[in-house]
């Protein structure tokens, strides 16, 4: 089944106040589809004033969206997910064309993991539980907890509706108001969302600002109008933000990049087909949607005894992943979300080979057919080290990195021989392995005998230089909150 590019206004304006303005000072930038290059639509390209604006809005709503009762705030959450789940073709559509992700993940995972998010917290923030102890008979000690005001988030282009999803859901039920600054590389299904839910909220409670990181995520991040950032990016844009941030003495939360292996120990080949086909799919599929995941299994390392005939395997299923128009529910391997990444890949595909990496698949664009006019990547293997640094660099996009290991500890030494810690994997049949070897990695999640599952009750979040706080999980909930005692005697 094939889609076509769905139908968008001319431009689009900030959402300030429950309403949609224009930029103060008129200036849009172009929103293209990395599919084939087309325009979508002009999105405000916001300053400092534009931001401002959206933080008065959101100061003269915290108090009393503050003060709301914890089943009114669930009660709209539910409504947003509901919102999301009626539309979540149009969704879907939207995202594929903002980023060039696949229709089948679109309308199969972010679209549905992101109305579950909302659900989720909406279910968190009515479940929870207070604390009052008696200290003796006359005084009573009792945890209230108080959101923190106005929050300023700003999220990266690759999951754009299910990182605001990830990040407006936990900061709303715990009461407070949010400034919301999506990439400018995908601005399309927050502004799709904010027209449909524009009436759920009271007005100032969410503001979605649009422009560039340094015109408009710099003073967002910087401003002593907020009392939190929460960011997803790249590394070193969160060592800016925390610069920006610190000058106010707010808290931040940081989940930035990762290069995360994926281990196959040498029991996946023992006797047994079907987890032997799993681990195969387990090393191919999660590690070529696009490469623009986070937890991306983008180092794949092979025990020594069976790299050559697991690879041979992983190879043949590498080369018969099907890539054509994002748009057809056949394609499996989508267009890089913009010129800039599907340059950078390309460079990193050469810097591999002049360090001596050999090309096992891929190693090319893809510029056949329907594909012509976009950003799209052949599913490439790299046989190489683990020094290279094509191993040690984030390179975000559809270029696995192999290597083999003789025993246990040289995949540990492999494995955590990284600047980051996000995400791992292992697979195995050994008893002791399936526990050890997770134990040992430095990382906040790692997947056994599986990959890629993002159920919201997990916590998420990295080690390392990938960051710190947890996304996802109730726990998230304690990083946009304050806690205050109180003493009474009585
Ligand atoms: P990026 O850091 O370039 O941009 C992210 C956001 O920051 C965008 O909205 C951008 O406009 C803004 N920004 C850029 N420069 C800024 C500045 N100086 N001041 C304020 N804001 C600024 O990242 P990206 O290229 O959009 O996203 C890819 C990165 O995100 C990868 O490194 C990936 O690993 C990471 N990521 C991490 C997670 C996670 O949960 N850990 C999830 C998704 C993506």
């Amino acid at each position: 089944m094939s889609y076509s590019k769905p139908k968008f206004k001319a431009s689009y304006g900030n959402f300030i106040n429950g309403k949609f303005v224009e930029p103060i000072d008129g200036q849009y930038f172009e929103n293209k589809s990395p599919i084939d290059n087309t325009l979508i639509a002009k999105y405000p390209r916001s300053q400092k004033e534009d931001i401002e604006m959206a933080l008065d809005a959101a100061n003269a709503a915290k108090e009393a969206w503050g003060n709301t009762s914890v089943t009114e705030r669930a009660t709209l959450l539910n409504k947003v997910a509901d919102i999301i789940e009626a539309n979540l073709e149009e969704f879907a559509l939207v995202e594929t064309c903002d980023n060039g992700k696949p229709i089948r993940e679109t309308l199969n995972a972010d679209v549905p993991l992101s109305v579950d998010h909302w659900r989720y917290f909406a279910s968190c923030i009515r479940a929870e539980e207070g604390s009052a102890t008696e200290l003796d008979q006359n005084t009573l000690s009792m945890n209230i907890k108080e959101p923190l005001g106005v929050v300023g988030q700003i999220i990266p282009w690759n999951f754009p509706l299910l990182m605001l999803s990830w990040k407006l859901p936990p900061a709303l039920a715990t009461g407070n108001c949010v400034v919301l600054k999506p990439a400018e590389q995908t601005p399309s299904s927050a502004t799709l969302l904010m027209e449909k839910i524009a009436d759920v909220f009271p007005p100032g409670v969410i503001n979605v600002v649009h422009g560039f990181g340094p015109e408009a995520g710099k003073p967002l991040a910087s401003s002593s109008k907020v009392d939190k950032v929460a960011f997803t990016g790249e590394t070193t844009t969160g060592q800016l933000i925390m610069q920006y941030a610190s000058k106010n003495l707010n808290p931040v939360t940081m989940e930035l990049g990762g290069k995360s292996p994926n281990i196959f120990f040498n029991s996946v080949m023992d006797h047994d087909d079907a987890f032997l086909d799993k681990a195969i799919e387990g090393a191919v599929l999660f590690a070529f949607n696009q490469g623009e995941v986070c937890t991306c299994p983008s180092r794949i390392l092979v025990q020594e005894d069976i790299y050559d005939k697991f690879m041979e395997r992983v190879v043949a299923r590498t080369k018969a992943i099907v890539q054509t128009s994002p748009y057809s529910t056949d394609c499996m391997v989508g267009a890089q979300a913009s010129n800039d990444q599907y340059e950078k890949i390309q460079s990193y595909i050469k810097i591999g080979e002049e360090e001596g990496a050999k090309v096992l698949c891929g190693g090319d664009a893809n510029k056949e057919g329907d594909l012509a006019n976009g950003f799209f990547i052949q599913p490439t293997i790299l046989e190489g080290h683990n020094k290279m640094r094509v191993f040690q660099e984030e390179i975000f996009g559809p270029v696995v990195c192999v290597t083999k290991f003789k025993d246990e500890a040289e995949a540990l030494e492999i494995a955590n021989d990284t600047l980051y810690g996000l995400g791992a994997g292992v697979w195995t049949r050994d008893a002791h392995q399936l526990y050890q070897i997770p134990r040992a990695i430095k990382a906040g999640r790692v997947w056994v005998n599986c990959y890629h599952a993002y159920p919201a009750h997990a916590p998420f979040g990295g080690y390392k230089k990938s960051g710190f706080g947890r996304e996802t999980h109730q726990m998230m909930m304690s990083h946009y909150r304050q806690t205050k005692n109180m003493l009474i005697s009585y």
